[in-house]
């Protein structure tokens, strides 16, 4: 990395309010400029902290400054944004308090007056207000750096290159008082000015009232590497759709929609029955109109495509089609009048459904059942606890655990914060390194951000390989800096892949780490045993997996727990309380804190029950059928990206995830929805995958055990009307 702008203060000017489209230069100068438009029906957000790959235009511009290496960097902000822009910016390092960068808020119209007040001095259309902010940033109290640089933060894709280059064309040419060489090449862009040129043009103008009053920022040692995060993600696995598209809602978009009175589950039955060309009123079925008829005619050509592209997995499809239309009886959702025949629900991995059995466990409990726990002598107070703990050894039976190994939490996060905070808060310290895969849900990122930021510790990300899973030589590398926590997921809830975190959590021990596995997204599809696992900790949540909300689980080692300390107290906590004594209860139970979720425990329970007697062989089985399903259609669809790689049985876990061109995630999604599709938009609380995807976000879906081959056409007809209304 090269440091050759140290001598350089870097004021990044992101006081623009105004919501005028930002404009993304690339790289490649032959390449023709994008105008990023505020997504339609979003409200408009201030230049500054619109969104390009998924981050705001300023984080470009502080990340840049950081790349060249300048002395130090400062924002220039106005009141009405300057708490998001602060956030942006020390977002970029994830550090609250950076001495390395300081955000400076200014009141805009204080801005416009002072440079009034110097007679509307402009020098390359940068105001004079920011040239005497510059000016004193040079000169007061930082030991003087000989130029400063001026970046208008909406300008994404100033390169650190660029910066370096305005650098030694200073140097080349001491006589320029300002270096405005880049005007050609990027329109709006960074300007370099001496010191010299500054102190002039600021000489003899009288000094505003107050000053400009800020804090001058503690010059950083000059020395030493600053971290950049690398994110190394190669482009050719996961495709083209780099560009993360802007769109105006299409013309044809809410016609489409208004025309369309048949969801797409019912175009697809229509499609099957042959009703693919207009009916006439002497049918039994009513007329269809134009769209309508599109929509059918769509899924019927879908279908056939998809008959003759599954000819060799057939009987895999047909098996897995009467799994799922056997097990949708078992969901009283898809009963509902109103969704019978007319709803695929493709979102079971933000949550699933809910089987009769699961609901009547918990309704019997709620009604018939009802006690506190461990407290009450009584029968009826006896019995839930009975209940409880019975469920608590179902769960840890079906998870291969030993009894009494498991806390009970509120679901997959908190069991991600209680590690951070039972076993982080006394393990972690300063400098020491964490790794956390680059597509972890925020779940089992955040809680270790935050962990490090209060510990001074370091995160680093493990990087995927050219095949789409975690990189196992970069792993390797990572592991030689001794980190001591890794944090991965089973399957990945953007990438779906099923990652080695078994041989991962080995090469960990080996380093003398300790691993914790999130199993949110492989605890609902396939057989977990966290004995083969040989991880410290494996959290999951029930809701995924037909249980309830509001329960969860963390499976603690024996290592772990050992290494552990309960972060708050209360009853639930402690066998015994002295007058300033206390002793613990033993095992896990520990950690829960207060009157458990003892219904919950039970209906989930039942779950297990549930997924069992459907056989775990066969939950798994059924998913990676339908998933490869969703990925051969899903190719088929013009300008649609499929994100990673479900070629292998690894990468057929129940979720997929694509990019649509010309459509936003959240119109795709509003667009399904409106068509009776429910599947997954956004960045799935993965933003640092879709940022390093170069994606504001992605469509997802995701397939539960009533899933049908039908709930995938309905899913992939839509795909294509939306794609075409909004192509038209
Ligand atoms: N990890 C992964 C991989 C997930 O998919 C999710 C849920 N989307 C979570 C963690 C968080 O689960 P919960 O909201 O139940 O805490």
């Amino acid at each position: 990395m090269r440091r050759v702008c140290s001598d350089t203060v870097a004021l990044i000017v992101a006081t623009e309010t105004a919501t005028t489209p930002l404009v993304v230069h690339f790289d490649d100068p032959d390449k023709e400029p994008v105008t990023c438009e505020p997504p339609a029906g979003r409200p408009p957000v201030a230049r500054p902290l619109q969104m390009y790959e998924g981050r705001p235009a300023v984080c470009w511009a502080v990340e840049a400054a950081y790349r060249a290496q300048v002395g130090l960097v400062y924002v220039l902000t106005s009141p009405e944004i300057s708490s998001d822009v602060t956030h942006a910016a020390y977002g970029v390092f994830r550090k609250k308090n950076d001495p390395y960068l300081q955000v400076i808020e200014c009141d805009k119209k204080s801005l416009i007056d002072r440079t009034r007040q110097a007679g509307d001095v402009e020098v390359f259309g940068v105001p004079f207000s920011v040239l005497e902010i510059a000016h004193a940033l040079t000169n007061d109290g930082m030991g003087g750096y000989s130029h400063a640089l001026i970046m208008p933060s909406d300008e994404v894709r100033i390169r650190a290159d660029h910066i370096y280059e305005l650098h030694q064309e200073a140097q080349a040419h001491p006589d320029t008082d300002a270096v405005a060489s880049w005007i050609e090449r990027l329109r709006r862009p960074p300007y370099l000015f001496s010191q010299d040129f500054l102190n002039g043009l600021c000489e003899g103008v009288p000094d505003p009232p107050g000053r400009w009053d800020f804090a001058p920022a503690q010059p950083v040692a000059k020395e030493g590497p600053i971290p950049v995060p690398l994110y190394k993600v190669r482009d050719h696995v996961f495709g083209e759709e780099k560009l993360a598209p802007n769109p105006v809602e299409g013309r044809h978009v809410s016609h489409v929609l208004e025309k369309c009175g048949i969801s797409a589950v019912e175009a697809v039955r229509l499609a099957k029955d042959g009703h693919d060309a207009p009916v006439d009123g002497a049918s039994s079925e009513p007329p269809l109109n134009n769209v309508e008829h599109l929509l059918v005619s769509i899924a019927r050509d879908m279908r056939t495509a998809l008959d003759a592209a599954s000819a060799d997995d057939a009987v895999e499809l047909d098996w897995a089609d009467g799994f799922g239309m056997a097990s949708r009886h078992d969901f009283p959702l898809f009963e509902k009048p109103e969704y019978a025949g007319a709803f695929a629900y493709l979102d079971s991995a933000a949550t699933s459904q809910r089987p009769n059995a699961m609901l009547r466990a918990q309704r019997e409990f709620d009604e018939f059942k009802n006690a506190n726990v461990y407290r009450g002598g009584y029968p009826l107070s006896r019995q839930s606890t009975r209940l409880f703990d019975e469920a608590r050894a179902r769960i840890e039976s079906f998870i291969g655990a030993e009894a009494g190994s498991m806390a009970f939490t509120a679901n997959t996060t908190a069991a991600t914060n209680l590690v951070a905070q039972a076993w982080g808060e006394s393990n972690i310290g300063e400098g020491d390194v964490i790794l956390v895969g680059l597509g972890e849900h925020h779940s089992n990122t955040l809680p270790f951000i935050m962990l490090a930021e209060r510990k001074g510790a370091v995160i680093e990300h493990i990087p995927y390989d050219e095949r789409g899973r975690l990189d196992q030589r970069a792993y390797a590398e990572l592991l030689a800096r001794k980190p001591k926590l890794v944090c991965a997921a089973q399957v990945g809830n953007t990438l779906g892949m099923l990652e080695p975190v078994a041989e991962m959590a080995k090469l960990a021990h080996e380093a003398g780490a300790r691993f914790l596995v999130d199993a949110a997204q492989s605890f609902p599809h396939m057989k977990l045993n966290v004995a083969e696992l040989g991880a410290d900790w494996v959290a999951f949540s029930a809701h995924k997996a037909y249980g309830p909300m509001g329960i969860g689980g963390l499976w603690i080692s024996p290592a772990a727990f050992d290494e552990m300390d309960p972060r708050g107290g209360g009853g639930g906590v402690v066998s015994h309380v002295g007058l300033d004594s206390y002793y613990l209860r033993p095992g896990p139970k520990q950690y829960e804190m207060g009157t458990p979720p003892v219904s919950q425990a039970v209906s989930w329970a039942a779950a297990v029950d549930y997924l069992d007697g459907l056989g775990m062989e066969n939950v798994a089985r059924h998913a990676a059928a339908l998933t490869r399903y969703a990925v051969r259609g899903l190719q088929r669809i013009d300008g649609v990206t499929v994100i990673g790689d479900h070629e292998a049985p690894d990468g057929q876990m129940g979720l997929v995830s694509f990019s649509v061109r010309s459509v936003a995630p959240a119109q795709l999604a509003a667009f399904l929805g409106k068509l009776g599709v429910a599947v997954r938009s956004g960045g799935h609380c993965a933003l640092p995958l879709h940022a390093a995807l170069g994606l504001v976000g992605s469509g997802r879906i995701s397939i539960g055990v009533y899933t049908t081959r039908d709930d995938i056409d309905a899913a992939l007809a839509a795909i294509e009307l939306c794609r075409r209304a909004c192509e038209a």
